[in-house]
C-alpha cells in the first residue's frame, strides 16, 4: 500500500521549503516532490538584497540550502520526481509521478513560475547559445564581452548590475521610455558605467549561425531597425506559472491559482503558496510568508476533518 502522508508539497522553491519547515516542525508526515533544482527561481539571483535579515554574502542559492536543511532537520521527506497526474477530487490526494505515486489528505501546491520567452525571431533556436534566461547560472561565460538585457522590470535591473561585475558593457533595450524597476535600483542602474539603455525599443531577431553574434532592433517610435553586436543576451521579461497540472482541478486566474488568504483554494484539501499563487507581489519573502500559512491551514483541515 502507498504511503499515507499527512502533507505533500509540490516544488522546492522558498514556498515550498518553507511549507516544509512549518509542517514538519508541526510534526506533520510530510514530503516534498521536487523536479528538479531545490530554491526554484531564487537560486537564479545573486543577491537577495531585500531579504529581511540578508546584509550580506545572502544569495538566492546559499539561503534555499539553508532553508532545505532546516526542514530536513525537523522531519521532512524530500524525493526529487515529476508529478504528471493528479486526482484532488477524493479525501485522499493521489499524485502520480514519473517514478512513483503518492497519497496524501493535504497538498501544497508550489510549483512556481517559469521565465517568459520574450518572442524575438531565433530566440529558441540561439538559446543556450547566447542567449539566456539566468545570470548567476551563465554570466561567467561573458566575462569581458558586450552583452545586452531585455526587459525593464526588477529582473531586468537587477540581473543588469550583477552582469556588469563580469561582462565589458551591458546595454539594457526596454520597450518604454521609463523601466518598472523599483527606484532604488534605477538609481544604481543609471550611476553604473558599465550600462547604458536602448528606450523604446524591442528586440527583433537574433542573429548568428552556431552562436548569437548580434540582435536587430527596432524603435517602437520610428520604426527605424538598426544592429547591436553583442555575444550574450539575458532576457528578463516576466515568468508564467507553472499551472497546467492543476487546470480544472483548482479555480485559476490566468494561469495563477486563487486562494484565500489562509492560502485555500476552491478543492477542499488544497492549498497554493508562492509565485504559483494569484497576487500581487512575487518575492522570497512572500513566498515563504505564503508557505508557512498554507502548511498552518493544512494542519488546520486535518485536524478538523476524519481520515
Ligand atoms: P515584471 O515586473 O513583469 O517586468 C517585466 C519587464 O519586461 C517589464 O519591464 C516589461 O515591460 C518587459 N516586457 C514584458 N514582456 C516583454 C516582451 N515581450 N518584450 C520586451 N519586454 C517585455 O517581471 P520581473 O522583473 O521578472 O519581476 C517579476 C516579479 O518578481 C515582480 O513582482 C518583481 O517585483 C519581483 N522581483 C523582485 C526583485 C527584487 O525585489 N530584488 C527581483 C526580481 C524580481 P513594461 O514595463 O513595458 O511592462
Amino acid at each position: 500500500m502507498v504511503h499515507l502522508y499527512d502533507c505533500i508539497i509540490i516544488g522546492g522553491g522558498p514556498a515550498g521549503l518553507s511549507a516544509a519547515i512549518y509542517a514538519s516542525r508541526s510534526r506533520m508526515d510530510t514530503l516534498l516532490i521536487e523536479r528538479a533544482k531545490y530554491g526554484g527561481q531564487a537560486t537564479t539571483t545573486d543577491e537577495l538584497e531585500n531579504y529581511p535579515g540578508s546584509i550580506e554574502n545572502c544569495t538566492g542559492t546559499s539561503l534555499s540550502q539553508r532553508m532545505k536543511k532546516q526542514a530536513e532537520d525537523f522531519g521532512t521527506i524530500f524525493v526529487k520526481d515529476e508529478i504528471t497526474e493528479v486526482d484532488l477530487d477524493s479525501k485522499i490526494k493521489v499524485l502520480k509521478g514519473k517514478d512513483s505515486e503518492y497519497r496524501a489528505k493535504t497538498i501544497i501546491i508550489a510549483t512556481g513560475a517559469n521565465p517568459r520567452l520574450s518572442g524575438f525571431k531565433n530566440e529558441k533556436e540561439l538559446r543556450g547559445r547566447g542567449i539566456s534566461y539566468c545570470a548567476t547560472c551563465d554570466a561567467d561565460f561573458f566575462t569581458d564581452l558586450d552583452i545586452a538585457v531585455v526587459g525593464g522590470g526588477d529582473s531586468a535591473i537587477t540581473e543588469a548590475i550583477y552582469l556588469t561585475k563580469f561582462a565589458e558593457h551591458v546595454t539594457v533595450i526596454h520597450r518604454r521610455d521609463e523601466l518598472r524597476a523599483v527606484k532604488s535600483l534605477q538609481e544604481k542602474a543609471f550611476a553604473n558605467k558599465k550600462i547604458s539603455f536602448i528606450w523604446n525599443s524591442t528586440v527583433e531577431e537574433a542573429v548568428g549561425d552556431e552562436i548569437l553574434e548580434g540582435l536587430i532592433i527596432k524603435n517602437k517610435l520610428t520604426g527605424e531597425k538598426s544592429r547591436l553586436d553583442v555575444n550574450g543576451c539575458f532576457v528578463f521579461v516576466g515568468y508564467t506559472p507553472i499551472s497546467e497540472l492543476f487546470e480544472n482541478k483548482v479555480s485559476m486566474d490566468k494561469g495563477y491559482i486563487v486562494t484565500d488568504e489562509d492560502m485555500k483554494t476552491s478543492t477542499p484539501g488544497v492549498f497554493a503558496a508562492g509565485d504559483i499563487r494569484k497576487k500581487s507581489l512575487r518575492q522570497v519573502i512572500t513566498a515563504a510568508a505564503d508557505g508557512a500559512i498554507a502548511a498552518t491551514t493544512a494542519e488546520k483541515y486535518i485536524s478538523e476533518n476524519e481520515f
